[in-house]
């Protein structure tokens, strides 16, 4: 039983590792791309808000734009929590993480920062939150799906030895 154990271990794991060579790089293309699109709809709705204080303000022009001005601080919100997400997403690809003092990018398992020397927490949540990738989580379910079987016949199979014995 323990040996079954150990195989099924060391073939995710050689799993994970070809999963990581084939999948992070597209993945991280793909987490940069909308990265990108975020910080040009950031940038825009910047710019309408300059556009409009200036317009109300400057001008003295006769208009309420409280509302309008809302609506895009809401939008803004919500870009930059997509934006945070991302880059925490990025940050986990590289197994790295931000310095929460510099936000210099750095290993995960310094304890004080290189570039500012802040002292690092620990932080177990987010080491054991790595991305997984689908396939993955999928081979792995499989596996604890095999193991309650294997449980399962040994069940049955002491059954049976005991109303042999019987
Ligand atoms: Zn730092």
């Amino acid at each position: 039983m323990e040996i079954f154990d150990v195989i099924g271990k060391k073939a995710s794991e050689a799993y994970k590792i070809t999963a990581d060579k084939t999948g992070k790089i597209a993945k991280e293309t793909k987490l940069k791309l909308r990265m990108g699109e975020l910080k040009t709809k950031i940038n825009t709705i910047y710019q309408e808000i300059g556009k409009k204080v200036y317009e109300k303000h400057v001008r003295e022009e006769e208009i309420s734009i409280k509302e309008e001005l809302e609506e895009q601080c809401t939008e803004l919100d919500v870009l930059s929590d997509e934006m945070d997400n991302l880059l925490t997403q990025c940050l986990e690809l590289k197994d790295k993480k931000q310095c929460p003092n510099c936000y210099a990018e750095i290993e995960k398992q310094v304890n004080y920062c290189p570039n500012c020397g802040t002292k690092q927490e620990k932080l177990k949540d987010v080491e054991e939150k790595e991305i997984e990738f689908t396939s993955d989580i999928k081979l792995e379910q499989s596996i604890e799906k095999k193991d309650e079987k294997k449980e399962k016949t040994t069940k049955e199979e002491s059954k049976e030895n005991n109303n042999l014995d019987d």
